[in-house]
């Protein structure tokens, strides 16, 4: 029998210190609380028996979806903040945590290689995405938004809620942007934005900045990056050369989104758009008849258009920037480098392997396979139940669907349009220390 896994609790302890540390903070007269604490005991614990009904998104036998664990700075600073609950909306609302806002976003440009910017949090990277092609459709009225057909779906019914045209791009093989279906789409006019996923949800593929920059001296049209999974992977260096010199070019795109809530350590409610024209303010601008005539400085409300908005996330990343920023060669950046280290690892265990088959090599830190069999119809009926298989024995994986049109020479009958494959984000940085383990479960499933 296993030893009973522990969950971290270091945050508390640190909290409870910070907390004195706030409080001290404001010369006050002492308030009346009460609470019927009995009562709140029996609710929290039937709550924590509720959220007994999870996967174990912590740990590092959930190898399957996008679900990387807050650090505990985060945590700790998401809660304190939590004591004043600011919101980041106007600054009379947040006066420490929306200047902490605008300093994490700096550092988020920066890390890009960007000197100037405009940005700001937001409460993930849908509604990033959604202010990025916003502005887009006011810079480009009427033109035609396209992303590869791999790009997250989120492009398309953003779109649709702005009234702009959109259009998918076939992928290749590796499930990146297709670049001769991109310029053929290009020709026939048009197009005002072009889509360049940074890292794909499904497979972790980067799509080819360096030629889609070549077409758009030609073509002209803005780019966006989506970089909400992948964007870090800018500062990481054990990434193929054509990887690193996509992510080194992010330096040129003109809007770019990044999820501090995927990679970056922090709970959920934490994306970030950027814009590398500040001038791209003029489309957010209105009043509040509420809120900014109360400071002369920037509002983050006047430049984003979610209105209220939890400073806590502001004050759980700034924490977080503290502890380990996002830098090359800082702590953050060797953890990310661990589970590129274990994607490959992975795969290499995977090719040598006389029942799995990798679908693509990982060109961050996502692998898909399969199991070997005759037909995709066989594999993917394979995959289903080895999936649930591997939940039995404590391995946590996930499916993802691959178009069979995009195999080109291979060793089994295509039955079907897709091939049901298995699927895990290796972003724990243990996932590399775990390897072994989660290699034993997965001979142990078969
Ligand atoms: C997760 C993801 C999104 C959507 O972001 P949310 O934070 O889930 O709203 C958009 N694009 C890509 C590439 C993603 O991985």
């Amino acid at each position: 029998m296993d030893q009973q896994m522990k969950l971290e609790r270091e945050s508390i302890s640190l909290l409870s210190k910070a907390l004195e540390r706030l409080e001290v903070g404001f010369d006050l007269p002492e308030m009346n609380q009460s609470f019927d604490t009995n009562k709140m005991e029996e609710v929290i614990l039937r709550t924590a028996e509720k959220m007994q009904n999870n996967y174990p998104y912590f740990h590092p036998l959930f190898a399957g979806q996008m679900l990387k664990p807050p650090h505990p700075i985060a945590k700790a600073a998401y809660m304190l903040a939590m004591w004043i609950n600011p919101n980041n909306h106007a600054m009379d609302g947040s006066k420490a945590s929306s200047p902490m806002e605008k300093e994490v976003v700096t550092d988020l440009a920066r890390m890009f290689g960007w000197n100037k910017h405009l940005g700001h949090l937001t409460s993930g990277g849908t509604m990033a995405n959604l202010e990025a092609l916003w502005i887009a459709g006011n810079i480009h009225p009427d033109k035609i938004i396209v992303a590869s057909d791999q790009a997250h779906y989120t492009h398309e019914r953003i779109s649709e809620v702005l009234k702009l045209p959109f259009e998918k791009i076939a992928s290749d093989p590796q499930g990146r942007l297709g670049l001769e279906a991109l310029e053929e789409k290009l020709k026939r006019g048009n197009v005002g934005t072009v889509v360049c996923t940074m890292g794909t949800t499904g497979l972790g593929a980067v799509d080819p900045l360096a030629e889609v920059l070549e077409l758009k001296k030609k073509y002209k049209f803005r780019i966006h990056a989506d970089a909400a999974y992948g964007g870090y992977f800018r500062i990481v260096d054990n990434l193929e050369s054509d990887t690193i010199l996509k992510y080194k070019l992010l330096e040129e795109v003109d809007s770019l989104v990044i999820d501090p809530h995927k990679q970056g350590l922090q709970p959920y409610g934490c994306g970030c758009v950027l814009f590398q024209d500040p001038g791209v303010a003029k489309y957010y601008i209105h009043d509040s008849p509420y809120t900014y005539f109360t400071s002369d400085e920037l509002h983050l409300g006047e430049i984003s258009l979610e209105c209220s908005r939890a400073g806590a996330s502001a004050v759980g990343l700034w924490a977080t920037h503290q502890l380990l920023p996002p830098v090359p060669d800082g702590q953050f950046s060797k953890d990310l480098k661990k589970s590129r280290s274990a994607a490959v690892e992975f795969y290499k265990k995977l090719l040598s392997s006389d029942d799995f088959l990798p679908i693509v090599a990982p060109e961050t830190d996502i692998v898909a396979w399969t199991l070997k069999g005759s037909s995709t119809s066989e594999m993917s009926k394979k995959a289903q139940a080895f999936f649930k298989k591997a939940e039995e024995n404590h391995l946590y994986l996930s499916l993802y669907k691959y178009p069979t049109s995009k195999f080109d020479e291979v060793d089994f009958n295509i039955d079907t349009d897709y091939l049901v494959c298995l699927r895990s984000s290796l972003m724990k940085p243990e996932h590399d220390d775990w390897l072994d383990i989660i290699w034993d479960r997965l001979q142990k499933s078969l």
